[in-house]
């Protein structure tokens, strides 16, 4: 569809996975797109030219999710780029397994900074050049909800804050027209959770489905709640996880 044609958006960390799955899909809908990246220079350049292939607008631009300064400088530059921000993604996050005994310190402040303080502060700037109609939309975790194994407390708790924060944002954000939400993924395959991991194994007995999602089955999600039609929602989590929670 061409839903999104004439708006732009920006995605924090759009190299690869879900993110990279947005990206395009967002772009497809005919979204001017910029995003993030940290550590895949290659795979991002390789996102914007699919995109720019096929007559999109793409802007793939470095910037380190747990640098608060670089976050607002790329979002400033997109919205120099193309002129406004419409819909913003907050989809970086990094994931930091290890029982309690042995957790390092280090881990959970880059948790922190990256899953959860870079929402807020892409969200505070990316208010600053939206108006009405915006979107605002974070990947969480049906771990926030469901956390079945151990060594995740700490993501789980990331994940968690998100509910918290989406909730507060939609109430400070809504009298301007501008949605908030948390999307929930179950597990996906991508690099962060491959789907044929042992520990693969163990996850898809969990599910009501028995299978990973995929990326792109988050995208399409992501896309409606973007879209014109979604103005309802708001301060909503809302889980895609092939029954992980049920
Ligand atoms: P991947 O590890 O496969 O990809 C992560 C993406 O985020 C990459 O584009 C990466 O950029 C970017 N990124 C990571 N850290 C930073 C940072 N500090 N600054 C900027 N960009 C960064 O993860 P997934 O695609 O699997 O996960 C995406 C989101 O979905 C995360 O928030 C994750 O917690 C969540 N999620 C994933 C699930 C899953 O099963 N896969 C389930 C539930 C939630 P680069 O390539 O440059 O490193």
């Amino acid at each position: 569809t061409n839903q999104l044609t004439g708006k732009v958006a920006f995605v924090q960390g759009g190299s690869r996975g879900i993110g990279a799955a947005i990206v395009k899909r967002l772009a497809r809908d005919g979204a001017a797109v910029a995003f993030t990246y940290v550590s895949s220079a290659d795979k991002a350049k390789a996102v914007a030219q699919e995109i720019e292939a096929v007559g999109g607008r793409a802007l793939a631009i470095h910037a380190d999710s747990s640098d608060a300064g670089a976050v607002q400088q790329a979002i400033q530059a997109a919205a120099k780029a193309f002129g406004r921000i419409d819909i913003l993604v907050n989809n970086a996050g990094v994931l930091a397994l290890a029982p309690v005994e042995d957790f390092k310190l280090e881990d959970f402040e880059r948790t922190v900074a990256v899953n959860v303080r870079s929402v807020f502060v892409a969200t505070q700037e990316a208010a600053r050049h939206m108006g009405d109609g915006g979107r605002i939309i974070t990947i969480g975790s049906t771990n926030a909800d469901r956390m079945p194994f151990a060594g995740g407390a700490v993501y789980a708790m990331s994940k968690a804050a998100i509910v918290g924060l989406t909730k507060g944002l939609a109430r400070d954000l809504g009298p301007r027209g501008i949605t908030v939400n948390n999307v929930q993924p179950g597990p996906v395959d991508t690099d962060m959770n491959p789907a044929n991991s042992d520990f693969a194994d163990t996850l898809k007995g969990l599910m009501a489905v028995g299978r990973y999602g995929k990326d792109e089955e988050i995208a399409s999600f992501v896309a409606y709640l973007a879209g014109p039609e979604a103005g309802y929602i708001t301060g909503a989590s809302l889980t895609i996880d092939g029954g992980f929670g049920a």
